[in-house]
Order: structure tokens, then sequence, then C-alpha cells
């Protein structure tokens, strides 16, 4: 219980100074944002969450611009800096340098992935099925969430067989910069990727909800799906 509030008041303080400075406001934003999509304290933060959350950059230089905004909010909040201000965070971002100057595209769309499967486990472990589903979609099709992946229908997203392999083909009536829409399809991933194979999850998500396959799939506005994780944690 002590925990469960001193979370609440950790989001509280962290979330008020976010927003009555402008320097930092939009990095410590962010900070706040994925420390609740992935159910951890802010302040202070544990070094796996720092290490966490700079693995999500792709450039070095946004990691640095992130972690200022970060010391200063411990700064001003009398919190030490130390647990997780440390060398084996400089090793992530030396880490981070070599993989970008060496292959960057691949190298950081793999760290990508193993994001979006961290955070698929998580949403899983909370029974946070529709969660897990928007992650797997997200992360396989490279949906945007808000645009993309919660405004899908099952109309759009059905089951097809593709060169003999179960496969989930989806249609988009805007894809990023094209207007006109896309047919997008992937191939399951079981058994070797199973928490993010767009075909089995979203076979879980229909079985588990006990429904059948039509209209909206997700039934989140974008404000609820970034709010659900924070809310049933807490
Ligand atoms: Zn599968």
């Amino acid at each position: 219980m002590s925990a469960f509030l001193d979370g609440q008041v950790d989001d509280l303080r962290f979330g008020s100074i976010a927003s009555s400075l402008d320097t930092y406001a939009s990095e410590l934003r962010c900070f706040l944002k994925f420390c609740r999509l992935v159910g951890a304290q802010p302040m202070p933060p544990s070094a796996a969450t720092v290490q966490q959350f700079v693995a999500i950059f792709r450039s070095p230089d946004s990691a640095q611009k992130y972690l200022t905004a970060l010391r200063w909010a411990s700064d001003y909040l009398g919190e030490p800096t130390s647990e997780w201000d440390n060398r084996s965070l400089r090793q992530v971002l030396r880490g981070s340098l070599k993989v970008r100057s060496t292959a960057p595209r691949k190298k950081a769309r793999a760290i990508r992935r193993e994001l979006q499967r961290t955070l698929a486990r998580i949403a899983r472990r909370r029974g946070e099925i529709s969660q897990a589903t928007v992650y797997a979609l997200a992360g396989t099709f490279l949906l945007r969430v808000p645009s993309e992946a919660l405004p899908l229908d099952f109309e759009e997203a059905v089951e097809i067989e593709q060169n003999g392999r179960l496969a989930l083909r989806i249609n988009l009536k805007k894809r990023k910069n094209r207007p006109g829409g896309a047919t997008l399809v992937r191939a399951c991933s079981c058994p070797h990727d199973e928490i993010l194979c767009p075909v089995h999850t979203l076979r879980d998500l229909v079985s588990a909800q006990r429904r059948q396959r039509r209209g909206r799939i997700f039934g989140m506005s974008p404000t609820s799906f970034n709010r659900s994780p924070s809310s049933r944690s807490r």
C-alpha cells in the first residue's frame, strides 16, 4: 500500500514539474508517459527503467537530451542520480552509438522489436490482452498506434493463407504518407516469436473476449490506451 501511494506521489510531483517548466517539459512528459506505459516508478527511476528508456531513441543525441532533462529533474527534486546515472548506462549509450554507426537501420529496428516484446509481455502478465494485441500488430506491421492500429476493424484484418502459411492481411484506408491506403500481409511468427504473432495474438483476443470477428477490434481511444496500464498496476 505504501509503495502504491509513493508511486502516485512520484507521478504527481513529477508531472507537475513537467508541466510548470518549459525547458525540459516535453522530455519529462515523454519519460513520464513511458513510465506509465511500462508501470515503472518515474522518480527516482531504477537503472533498468532509464536504460530501457534510452534504448527507444534512434539517435544518441536525443537520448542525451532526455538524460539531461532527467538529471535536472532529479536535482530539482533533491533525488540522487547515482542509482541510474552510472557506468552501465554509459555502456548502453556507447553501445547504441556503435550499433548506429555500423548498421543503423537494422539494429535500431531490432531494439524497437525487443521493446515491443517487452511491452506485450508486461501487458499479458497483467491480463491486458487488448493492449498486448495492439503491441503485436503495431510492432509487426509497423503501424502508428493512434491513427492506424487502434481504429482497425475486423473486416480490415483478415486471416489468409500465403505460401502454405497462415498470415494476417490488413487493409489500411490511409497509410502514413500514402493517402490511397495500403494492404499489408504478415505471416504467423509462431513458435519463435509467439508474443508478437499477428495471427495468434488476434485469435487469443477474440477467444478471450468471446466475440465475433466483427466491428472495431480495440475498444480503446489513444488516451485510454496510454492510461490503462498505470491505472491497473497501481
Ligand atoms: Zn502464430
